[in-house]
This record gives C-alpha cells, structure tokens and sequence, in this order.
C-alpha cells in the first residue's frame, strides 16, 4: 500500500495544484516539477527513515554529561534531507530556494512523517529560519536563516520554561542589554540572557554545526522588574556557538547548558532538553559584559524584531508549525492505517457469523472479513485521510495568503484563522484514535513491540500536548477565532461549506442535507455559549465545542472530496466514497451530544468543588 496516489490525488484531482503555475512566483512549475520534489522524498524517506525508525525508538538519544549521542541512521538522514533542498523549498531562487509552493511543500514532508516522524525532517529549522526570513534584519538573515537553509546549522523554538507552557506570559527568562554600546552589534541589539527553557526539542544534538535557539525572554523594566502579560516578552537569537558577522563560528561557546534529556513515551528519535541559558557553566565574553544586573554574564543573544514583540513573532509561523504538527498525526494515523490494512489482509482468525460459522472444520477466513474489522478499517481511513485532505487544503490557503489577490489573500488569512486549531486538534484526536483502531485489529501482537503500531500510537500522543495542548486550541477556537472580525472567518467558512453541499446535493442529497444541519447547529452553538455569559461559562466546555467543529469540518471536506470524484469507479474512488459515507453515518451524528453542553453552557464538570472528586 503506497501513499503516494492518495497525495496525487488529493493534490492534482481535487485541488488542483497545478493551477498555482498561473501565480508569477510558481512560473517556472509544473506537475514534472512538483512530481520530482515528491519522487525524491518518497525516496529518502524510504531509504534513509523508515528502515531506521524502530532503531531511533529503541536506542534513545544518550547524554554523557558533554555530548548527545545519536544513532548513525539519524545523522545520514539529517544529511539527506539537507541535501535535498528541503530546508528552504518554499525561498526564493536567489538564496538558493525552490520557490515551491507550500502546498507541495507540506505534501513532500508528508512522505518523512510516516516514515519516521521520530527522526523528524527539518520543520523546527525551517520554522525557525522562515521566521527569521521575515523579522530578522539582512544581517541575521545571511548569517543564520541562510545556514539554516543549507543544514549547516539547526533551529530550535524556545517558549516553554518549567514553570510556564500554555501560560506564556509567566516566562521569566530575563534579558539585559550587554554592555553600554548594545545596540550597536551588527548582529542586532545584544542581550545576555538568563533562564530555564523546558522541552525544547532538538535542543542538544552534534548533527549540524551549531544550534540557533530562538528564545523568548523578557527584558526588566527601568526597576528591574519583568513586565507582566505578553506584552513584556522580547525574541532573541541565541546560538549555541557564537558565530562572525561572516556566518563562521568565532570559536567562543555560548553559554546554553544542557540540564538533562527528557526521556519520554514516544517520539524518542529526536531529542527534548532542559537547557539552561545563563548559568555560568560555559562563561562568555565575561570581559565584555556589564548587563544591567552587572554581572556581564549569560548567553549571548541577539534582538529580533522590536522588544515586546516576541509573542507576535513567534506567532507568524504558527501557521505552518501547526499545519506541520496536524500532518505528523495525520501520517502517523495513515502509517497505523497501512499497517493494519496489511495486517488484515494477512491473519486468519475465525469464521463468518452466520449459518456454519461455528463448524472448526471449515477453514478460518482473515480478518478482513469480518465486518467489525473492516468497521476499525474505514474509520482509520476516514480520520486519516480526511485529516490529509484538510490539511493539504489549509497549505493551500497559506498558498493563498502568499500569492493571492489582496482579496483573496484576506480570506485565506481569515479562514486560516479559523482552520488552524481544527488542522491541529482533529488529527492530534482523531488520528490518535486511528493508531489505538490500529492496535485493535493486531490484537495481541498490537500490544507488543514486534508490531509497529504501539509506536505510532505513542508518538502521536504528542501531538494533542504541544503546539498548544487540546484545551488551548479549544478556548482559541471558541473564545477568539470564531468571534474575530465580528465572525467573518466562521461566516466565510460557511460559505464554503454551503457551496460544497450545493454542488454535492444530485449525488449526496443526505450528506448535503447533514452537512447544512450541521452547520446550523454549529452557529446556534456558538451563539448560545456566549449569549449574556461570562466567558468562564461559555468556554467551560470548550473541548466539546472544538469536537463538534473538527467533526463538522472533516464532513465537509470529505463531501468535497466525494462530490470531485464524479463517474470514477476505479476501487480508490469506491473506498473514498465509503469513507464519506461512514464519516456522514457514524461520526457527524456525534456532534449533537458535543453541542447540547455547549449550548446549554453544562456546568456539571466546571461547578463541581473540588473536594467532590
Ligand atoms: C515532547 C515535547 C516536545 C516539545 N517541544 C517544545 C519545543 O520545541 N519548544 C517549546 O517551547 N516547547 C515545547 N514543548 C512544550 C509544549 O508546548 C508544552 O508542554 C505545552 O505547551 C503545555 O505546557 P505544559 O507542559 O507546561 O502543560 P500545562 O500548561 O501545565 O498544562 C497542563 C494541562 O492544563 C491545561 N491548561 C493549562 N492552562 C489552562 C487554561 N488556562 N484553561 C484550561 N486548561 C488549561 C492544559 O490544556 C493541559 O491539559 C514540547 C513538549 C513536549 C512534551
């Protein structure tokens, strides 16, 4: 079973990719171009991850106290996917760019996730570089974006501490100005930064040359006191070796210490770190120092963008980091999906209910006949590739947004804004729930090692954790995004939705029927939640309300898919149908109970004290 149809597909077929050629960036591109991206990392990503990703789960990364040691296979990976020109597809010719659109980009990274999602492509140093591409000053863009690009250097995202994940706003990583004459760095304003930044994945490894950890820190005020709130957060570039105006390293070792490694459930090929930035076990510069806490000590970093503008910047890629993180669990759900297809396939385990079922001396049939089975099947493949399908669309819309009509460039913003905590949330659940069905249909031998589908399940059960846990995107949602612009991001999504029911309504009368019900249902919802209530009360049972979006969502986009495929017959365009029709008969009816607390504003969970559990 092979993935790369179900991408044709749903690339050429439905969206139409193709028609991006018409846009003056994406001139130079064609299906042979897009094709070639895509051959090469169907490529590399079986040769080079798959093989490789039981290993990476077994032999953890190891910390002797100096170095991180990883497997081999991971360091030939890195430097495959390096040299691919991965890093930088979506950049421009003249920094050495494919000027890819995104949308084939996101399809590409597609083949490195099932593959090995452990081992992990390069979304974090694209992430990281793409940012600095757009609020870094020329100079930190040749030095450290550009060797970013290349795979010289690696990128990090440092936001989370010890004592502050979701809630951002309480990091107390502080930064003072290093020395009188500050500001007068080429590199951009310089800072010595101290704190603890937690979980910080890939934060110490020797796969690239050196590590820029973008940080968010907070500068004290004129009292020396952190500025409360978002607004008192600042972005610094704080490469792990300090590094010349001419992008070579200078020799001197930043002071960021690696405090230990995580060792954890899943995703175990890629390293996550405590790291302490500041503490005095690399000393730099100290001659130069002379921050405001007159210490002159701490790591060296440089100013990105304007000082209490951090948040806002790390927030210009969230986008794509979390279209990147709903396509990890979307792979993952397709990588169980496959695994237990072939395993159905395969497995003889008793006989067909009904008249002689019980008689042993028949032969015993493989599972894929029994109905439950195939039930566990298209549920995997409903979750999985509806995920797929959104998320390809939501890399379109950034296409959109990129390239686009002023118009139309404002309604993918604002429909992104809107999609973007479903493209994260709905595979990180629903794809999660692919993997547990996955591990159902091995039976036993899915409990154990020998299988890969336990593995898929624990690296996916990341996915609903970071990049802002379940709970959060659900308050997003429900609290911001379906509220914005008086509406107009839901209001423009549901145009969407009632266009896809008109064009479905000859072939998938009920489905289209469903889908407009729905669709009701989803702005009564959000209309009873907030009428007259404090938002406590409206966001008490906001998971519920993000539940019933995804699952909405998800109908609508495997209506679109259904209502493109026309008089094809072939046994893809059957199984795609059924997909739809088991999403539109066994998931979308779920919303219902999801909304009635929504609606009613249920306080059975928020009411309840605390001695009472
Ligand atoms: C493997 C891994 C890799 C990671 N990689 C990175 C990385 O590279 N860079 C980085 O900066 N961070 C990274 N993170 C951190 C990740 O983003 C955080 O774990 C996440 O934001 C949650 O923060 P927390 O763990 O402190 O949990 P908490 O914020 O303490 O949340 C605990 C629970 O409380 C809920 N909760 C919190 N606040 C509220 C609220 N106001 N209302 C309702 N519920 C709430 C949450 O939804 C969650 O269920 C990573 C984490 C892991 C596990």
């Amino acid at each position: 079973m092979s993935l790369r149809p179900t991408v044709d597909f749903l690339l050429h077929d439905w969206l139409k990719v193709e028609s991006l050629q018409s846009r003056e960036r994406f001139a130079d591109h064609s299906r042979e171009t897009f094709d070639a991206v895509l051959d090469t990392c169907e490529r590399i990503a079986r040769e080079k991850y798959a093989p490789f990703n039981r290993l990476v789960d077994t032999q953890e990364p190891h910390f002797d106290g100096e170095k991180v040691t990883l497997p081999q296979a991971t360091h030939e990976a890195y430097k495959a996917y390096a040299e691919s020109g991965m890093l930088s597809a979506a950049q421009d010719y003249e920094i050495g760019g494919m000027q890819l659109p995104y949308t084939v980009e996101a399809a590409a990274n597609a083949f490195f996730a099932m593959a090995s999602v452990s081992i992990g492509s390069g979304m974090l140093t694209s992430g990281n570089a793409n940012l600095l591409m757009v609020h870094g000053t020329e100079l930190q863009k040749k030095v450290f974006a550009l060797n970013e690009f290349s795979g010289r250097f690696s990128g990090t995202m440092c936001l989370s501490e010890p004592q502050a994940g979701s809630s951002l706003s309480d990091v107390m990583t502080r930064a003072t100005p290093d020395g009188a004459d500050f500001e007068a760095d080429p590199l951009g304003a310089r800072y010595r930064l101290k704190g603890n930044k937690m979980w910080i994945s890939s934060g110490e490894h020797e796969l690239s040359e050196n590590i820029i950890h973008l940080v968010l820190a907070k500068i004290p005020d004129a009292n020396g006191q952190l500025v409360p709130g978002v607004k008192g957060i600042s972005l610094f570039i704080v490469p792990k070796k300090l590094v010349g105006t001419d992008g070579q390293l200078t020799g001197e070792r930043n002071d960021v210490a690696l405090a230990g490694l995580n060792h954890k459930c899943g995703w175990r090929g890629t390293t996550n770190t405590l790291l302490n930035f500041g503490e005095g076990k690399y000393p730099v510069r100290g001659e130069a120092g002379g921050g405001l806490d007159g210490a002159g000590s701490g790591a060296v970093g440089y100013l990105v963008g304007q000082p209490g503008e951090g948040l806002k910047c790390m927030f210009h890629m969230m986008n794509e980091a979390r279209i990147g993180v709903g396509m990890a669990a979307t792979m993952l759900g397709m990588a169980g999906y496959y695994a237990s297809l072939d395993y159905a396939k395969n497995r003889p385990q008793g006989r067909p209910s009904g008249a002689g079922g019980k008689d042993a001396s028949r032969p015993q049939v493989r599972i894929i006949e029994h109905a439950d089975i195939k039930r566990m099947l298209l549920a995997q493949k409903a979750y999985s590739e509806g995920a797929l399908a959104l998320a390809l669309y939501c890399a379109r819309l950034v296409d959109e947004q990129h390239t686009g009509t002023a118009q139309d460039a404002d309604v993918a913003r604002l429909l992104l804004e809107v999609l973007t905590p479903i493209v994260k949330s709905f595979p990180s659940e629903w794809c999660l729930e692919a993997n547990s069905l996955a591990i159902q249909i091995h039976g036993g031998y899915g409990y154990t090692r020998d299988f890969p589908v336990e593995q898929y399940w624990r690296d996916n059960r990341l996915n609903m954790i970071h990049e802002g846990t379940h709970g959060i995107q659900a308050m997003d949602l429900l609290g911001r995004k379906v509220l914005m612009e008086n509406g107009r991001g839901l209001q423009l999504l549901a145009e969407r939705m009632l266009a896809t029911a008109a064009k479905a309504e000859s072939a998938w009368a009920p489905e289209a029927a469903a889908l407009r019900d729905a669709l009701k249902q989803i702005g009564q919802a959000t209309q009873q939640a907030w009428a007259g209530a404090e938002p406590a009360q409206a966001l008490a049972n906001a998971v519920p309300y993000l539940q019933a979006f995804g699952h909405t969502v998800i109908a609508w986009i495997w209506l679109d898919v259904a209502a493109s495929l026309g008089q094809d017959d072939t046994p893809a365009a059957q199984g795609r149908r059924a997909a739809c029709r088991y999403f539109y008969r066994y998931e979308l009816p779920k919303i219902g109970a999801w909304l009635n607390v929504v609606k009613s504003r249920d306080p059975t969970c928020a009411d309840l004290p605390e001695d009472a559990f």
